[in-house]
């Protein structure tokens, strides 16, 4: 359980807590691979959500979960990025929140992840909480308590 006062002081900025989905990159299930790795490579972002037509949160991809399925034993296979979908490689069971203002459950999520998707009631995407933006909160908090 954290402190009342240090909880208070965490969510002063709760509004930036969370990036918007119109401001995430995203690459849709049904897109080929390479325009997955294209996305990945271009923004730079070590991994990114992937959504279906409707706006709802399927999964994360990453380079390296590409370059694991372009492996072959001894080469890699650039065709099969034009032969898989993003469905087929993405990863299905990292976790998400339906609250970005829950620092408890943000903090103990985001040692092990760099971003947390947020999703609503039917798994709408509604945007993701970045370790940098928590951080941040941290970092403020740590300067501001006892003054
Ligand atoms: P950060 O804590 O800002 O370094 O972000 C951690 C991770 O969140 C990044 O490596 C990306 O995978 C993801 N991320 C951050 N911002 C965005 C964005 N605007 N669009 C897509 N993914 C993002």
């Amino acid at each position: 359980m954290i402190d009342q006062r240090l909880q208070t002081l965490l969510l002063k900025n709760k509004q930036k807590f969370m990036i918007p989905a119109s401001l995430v990159a995203t690459v849709n299930q049904s897109n080929s691979l390479d325009h997955a790795f294209l996305v990945l490579t271009k923004d730079r972002y070590a991994k990114i959500i992937v959504i279906d037509n409707k706006n709802h949160y399927c999964g994360q991809i990453s380079l390296a979960m590409i370059t694991d399925q372009l492996l072959e034993t001894k080469r890699i296979n650039v065709e099969r990025l034009n032969e898989l979908k993003v469905r087929d490689v993405m990863q299905t069971d990292a976790p998400v929140i339906q609250d970005p203002t829950d620092i408890e459950e943000n903090l103990h999520l985001l040692i092990d992840q760099s971003f947390l998707p947020v999703v609503d009631d039917h798994n709408y995407f509604c945007g993701i909480v970045t370790r940098r933006e928590v951080l941040k909160a941290v970092n403020y908090t740590m300067h501001t308590f006892g003054k």
